[in-house]
């Protein structure tokens, strides 16, 4: 037993701090955790779950003009409530709330309802209450917060995915400034919603850093879907009127909108948590530089999650938390493996990803094998709906060991958990030809691809 307040106080109650805060619990230690916002995190209040919701909400559109082609008639035109989507929505999100409050409560974790700063390598400070705690280490688990583009004149007539989620009205016209993974979603949200969307975009192409043949494709259905995606683009002001808002691109292109989203990356919330002051060591980004084990410069000092900067995803955060509790208060010592990570993007048609890209393999293996199959998804045939499934696999000539697989097209995200386990498995081409298929589907054509 020692003598400070807790064994453990985490500052933040997203995916990450929370996970190692039930399992440090669940290994005996005496464990608080300080949240300013809500309990849950980004993920759960403002981020992936209200977001595939959303997604969930604007696939209807699609389905509907596609049933006829089944044997189904609407009878009129189907209406579509968007106070009705955010209230549910809401709703939904409160009952997640409760429930991640009760498993901390329930594993004996203390809750803080406060912002909670570092006044030094075991102190924080609770700024609701002026309160001050001590604890032998200090996990921190802020997460990060959307940039804007202060340079961007009438920037602050910008909305950020933050504010996405609770719009009082719906905006008939939508321009999403970015081409990440919250870019290319939100554009496939309010697209499918029935908002006339224009996508815009500094580069070349969209999702830099994925496969380009999933870029390509994406960017192209996405048009075929009625988003105008505009690349090579920036914003030069946003100027706010009774009507909307009038946006001039640097080319001087004038558009008229309801509503600009900024998708343009995130950063660390570190500014203002004493963490420099307490000696701990930030990045150029401001993240808070860590070892594999998730310790900082401070030896009672920890970090998981995106203000680490290192693979800016829930399941990454939540496995970061895990390790580090389990390393520090179980008797199992492991860190997380970032190497293979698979991920999906919840665009319209959304993508899994898993392993190397074309461009890192040729960079990275002398002789590499590219399997790719690309065709109508069956759903599509009766409906008469456009859009193609893309199936691409990556293998080291040499080995036979598949270095990578991008898929594009329906249920992509479900297809790549488990494509992502035979790859961290260091699964053969040769594994997926003994693989019987599993007739009709898609993803049957990953293992007869000869
Ligand atoms: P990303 O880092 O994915 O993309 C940022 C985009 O904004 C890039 O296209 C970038 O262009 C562009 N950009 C950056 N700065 C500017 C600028 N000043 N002006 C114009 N464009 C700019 O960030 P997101 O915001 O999309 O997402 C943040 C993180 O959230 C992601 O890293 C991801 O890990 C996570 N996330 C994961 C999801 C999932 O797993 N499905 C869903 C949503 C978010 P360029 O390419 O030229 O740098």
């Amino acid at each position: 037993m020692t003598n400070f307040d807790y064994d453990l106080f985490v500052i933040g109650a997203g995916s990450g701090g929370v996970r190692a805060a039930r399992i440090a619990a669940t290994h005996g230690a005496r464990v608080g955790i300080a949240e300013e916002f809500r309990y849950g995190g980004t993920c759960v209040i403002r981020g992936c779950v209200p977001k595939k919701l959303f997604v969930y909400a604007s696939k209807f559109t699609e389905d509907f003009a596609n049933a006829d082609g089944y044997g189904w008639s609407l009878n009129g035109t189907p209406t579509f409530d968007f106070e009705k989507l955010i209230e549910n929505k809401d709703k939904e999100i409160t009952r997640l709330e409760g429930i991640y409050r009760r498993n901390l409560d329930n594993t004996g974790v203390e809750l803080h309802d406060s912002r909670a700063v570092i006044e030094g390598p075991n102190t924080v400070r609770l700024l609701s209450t002026n309160q001050v705690i001590t604890a032998e280490r200090i996990l921190v688990a802020v997460g990060a917060t959307p940039n804007v583009d202060s340079g961007l004149i009438g920037c602050e007539h910008a909305i950020t995915s933050n504010e996405a989620f609770h719009l009082s009205t719906f905006p008939n016209r939508t321009i999403v400034v970015g081409g990440g993974y919250i870019a290319v979603e939100f554009a496939g949200i309010f697209n499918g919603l029935g908002s006339d969307t224009t996508l815009i975009y500094r580069g070349e192409e969209i999702l830099r850093g994925f496969d380009m043949d999933l870029r390509i494709g994406l960017h192209e259905q996405m048009e075929e879907k009625g988003i105008t995606v505009k690349t090579k683009t920036t914003l030069a002001s946003i100027v706010k009127h009774d009507g909307g808002l009038t946006v001039t691109t640097h080319d001087g292109e004038v558009m008229e909108a309801d509503q600009v989203l900024y998708a343009i990356g995130r950063r660390p919330n570190t500014a203002g948590l004493g963490l420099e002051e307490a000696g701990v060591e930030l990045d150029k980004a401001g993240a808070v530089a860590v070892s594999p084990q998730s310790q900082s410069s401070v030896e009672s000092i920890y970090a998981v999650g995106d203000v680490t900067n290192r693979a800016n995803l829930t399941p990454v955060a939540i496995r970061e938390g895990h390790a580090f509790a389990d390393s520090v208060y179980g008797d199992k010592t492991w860190h997380v493996d970032h190497t293979m990570i698979p991920t999906a993007v919840f665009s319209q048609p959304e993508i899994g990803t898993a392993g190397l890209t074309q461009e890192e393999a040729e960079a990275r293996f002398d002789n590499i094998d590219v399997y790719s199959s690309s065709f109508r998804p069956m759903k599509n045939t009766l409906s008469g709906k456009p859009g193609k499934m893309l199936l691409k696999m990556l293998v080291d000539a040499d080995t036979d060991k598949i270095l990578g697989i991008h898929i594009m097209g329906p249920d992509s995200g479900e297809l790549i958990q488990m494509i992502g386990v035979t790859l961290t498995m260091g699964a053969k081409k040769s594994d997926y030809d003994r693989t019987i298929a599993v007739h009709p589907t898609a993803a049957e054509e990953l293992v007869t691809m000869r």
